[in-house]
C-alpha cells in the first residue's frame, strides 16, 4: 500500500509525520492509505484538519483515511463525522502500523500504552533541509490558555545517547543543521533515570561531526547559566534562542500559569546576549488575555524593547473550551487585542530591523534552503533570513559562508564569501 502524510501544525508534529512515513513504509498490499496528523492548538486548525480529510475522501475514492494526533485526541468523533474511517489518538500514534493492519483485517486495535520516547526515531533523509530530531513529549506545566499538555500525555524524554545516534543518522542522511524539538524542551529529562539536563543532551549531540544543532522553542525557565556557558563556547550550537514571553506583566503570567516573572525573563535573556557571540532572540508574545489592562500590555512591549528581538509571533487570546483560561474575567474586547496587536506587530518590525543592523558586514554561515529572484536563501546560524548573491554552485542544503550587506525588509542581503 502507498502511505502519504499530510501534517498540520507544529515542528514536534512535522517530526512525527516523518516517524510515520518511515513507520509506514511498505505496508504490504494495494491501495493508498492518507493519514493526515491532526492539530488543535486553536479553532481553526481543529477546522483545517476536518476540511482536509473532507477533501482527502472526496478525491481518493477507494483511500483510506486515517487522522491520527492532537485533534484526533479531542475532537475524534468530528473527525470522523467529516470522513475519516480510522481515528488514532497520540498515545497509539506510534503504534499506527498495528492499528491499521488490525483495522483492515477486521481485528480490535492493540493494545498498549505510551511507547517510550527511544522507540520514536527517524532515519532521514527528511524533505525539509533543516532536519528535526524529538526528543521530549508531555509538558507539566498546564498553562491555563493550553490544550496542548492536555492531549500529549506523561513527560517522555529521548535518552541522550538514542538521541545522538538519531542524530548521526541524520547526519549520514546528509542534513547539516538539526532543530531539536518537544513540547516543553525545558522539562527535557525530568522522567529519565538520572534526569540528564538539556546540557547533558547537547554535549552528547555535538559528538555527532559535521552538524549544526538549533533548539526550537525553549521556555525561560530552561535557560541555565550552564546551558548559556556551552552556546558560548560552542559554535556548533546556533545562537538563537526561541523564548515564548506571552506577557511581561507578572499578574497576567501568573494568571496564564507560567512559571517565570518577567523580571527572569528578562534576566535570562539578557544573559544569553551577552555572553553569546552573534546571539539573536525570538518571543511569542499573547494579546488580549484576560485581566490584561494597558499599563500590563505597555510592560510588555517596554520588556521586549530592551532586548529587541528577531522575531516575535503575535498571537490574540482567543477562549479555548476545556482551558482554564476560558472562564477567567475580565475578557478584553476584540478590538482593543487587535489594537494592541496591531502596534505590537509595528514595535517588532523596528526592533527585527535593529537586531539584523547589528550584523552588517559580518560574514555568517548560511544553509541554503531554496533559489528565488536569482539569489540563494536560507538560515545564518543566529536564524536571520538571507538571500545570498552566489559567486559560485551551492546546492540546497550546503552551508555558504555570506558577508552581509544590506538590511531589507524581513531578510538580509549578502554575498558569498569564498573560503
Ligand atoms: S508550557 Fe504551557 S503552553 Fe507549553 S505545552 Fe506546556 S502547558 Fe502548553
Amino acid at each position: 500500500m502507498r502511505a502519504f502524510v499530510h501534517s498540520l501544525g507544529c515542528r514536534v508534529n512535522q517530526y512525527e509525520a516523518q516517524f510515520l512515513r518511515e513507520h509506514l513504509a511498505g505496508l504490504p498490499g494495494e491501495g493508498e492509505i492518507h493519514v493526515v496528523n491532526t492539530c488543535t492548538v486553536t479553532a481553526l486548525a481543529d477546522r483545517k484538519a476536518r476540511q482536509l480529510v473532507r477533501r482527502l475522501k472526496r478525491n481518493h475514492s477507494g483511500a483510506l483515511v486515517v487522522a491520527v494526533g492532537c485533534g484526533a485526541d479531542r475532537a475524534g468523533a468530528r473527525l470522523r463525522a467529516a470522513g475519516a474511517d480510522l481515528v488514532v489518538g497520540n498515545r497509539d500514534k506510534a503504534r499506527l502500523r498495528s492499528w491499521i493492519e488490525a483495522f483492515l483485517q477486521g481485528r480490535p486495535p492493540p493494545d498498549g500504552g505510551w511507547i517510550p520516547m527511544d522507540e520514536e526515531r527517524v532515519a532521514g533523509p527528511m524533505a525539509r533541509v533543516r532536519a528535526l530530531l524529538k526528543v521530549q513529549d508531555g509538558c507539566t506545566q498546564a498553562c491555563a490558555f493550553c490544550r496542548t499538555w492536555q492531549v500529549r500525555g506523561p513527560l517522555r524524554s529521548k535518552t541522550p545517547a538514542v538521541a545522538r545516534d538519531e542524530a548521526a543518522a541524520l547526519a549520514r542522511a546528509g542534513h547539516r543543521e538539526i532543530v531539536i524539538v518537544g513540547i516543553n524542551l525545558a522539562q527535557y529529562g525530568q522522567d529519565l533515570p538520572h534526569r540528564p539536563s538539556l546540557v547533558d543532551l547537547l554535549r552528547e549531540l555535538l559528538q555527532v561531526d559535521g552538524v549544526r544543532f538549533r533548539l526550537s522553542s525553549l521556555n525561560p525557565e530552561g535557560v541555565s547559566g550552564e546551558l548559556v556557558a556551552l552556546f558560548a563556547r560552542e559554535p556548533r550550537l546556533c545562537p538563537y534562542l526561541h523564548l515564548p514571553l506571552q506577557s511581561g506583566d507578572d499578574q497576567v503570567l501568573q494568571r496564564m500559569r507560567r512559571a517565570y516573572t518577567a523580571a527572569e525573563y528578562r534576566e535570562r535573556a539578557q544573559m544569553f546576549l551577552a555572553a553569546v557571540p552573534r546571539a539573536t532572540l525570538g518571543a511569542d508574545v499573547m494579546v488580549g488575555f484576560p485581566g490584561e489592562d494597558d499599563a500590563a500590555f505597555r510592560r510588555t512591549a517596554e520588556l521586549l524593547a530592551d532586548l529587541e528581538p528577531l522575531n516575535v509571533h503575535i498571537f490574540r487570546f482567543s477562549p479555548r473550551p476545556g482551558t482554564t483560561a476560558a472562564g477567567l474575567r475580565p475578557p478584553v474586547p476584540a478590538e482593543v487585542a487587535a489594537q494592541r496587536a496591531a502596534e505590537l506587530a509595528d514595535l517588532a518590525a523596528g526592533w527585527s530591523r535593529a537586531a539584523r543592523r547589528r550584523f552588517l558586514g559580518e560574514v555568517l554561515q548560511v544553509l541554503v534552503e531554496e533559489e528565488d529572484r536569482g539569489l540563494l536563501w536560507g538560515h545564518a546560524e543566529n536564524y536571520l533570513w538571507v538571500g545570498v548573491r552566489g559567486t559560485r554552485i551551492a546546492p540546497r542544503g550546503t552551508m555558504v559562508a555570506t558577508r552581509l550587506v544590506q538590511v531589507d525588509e524581513g531578510h538580509m542581503l549578502g554575498v558569498m564569501v569564498d573560503r
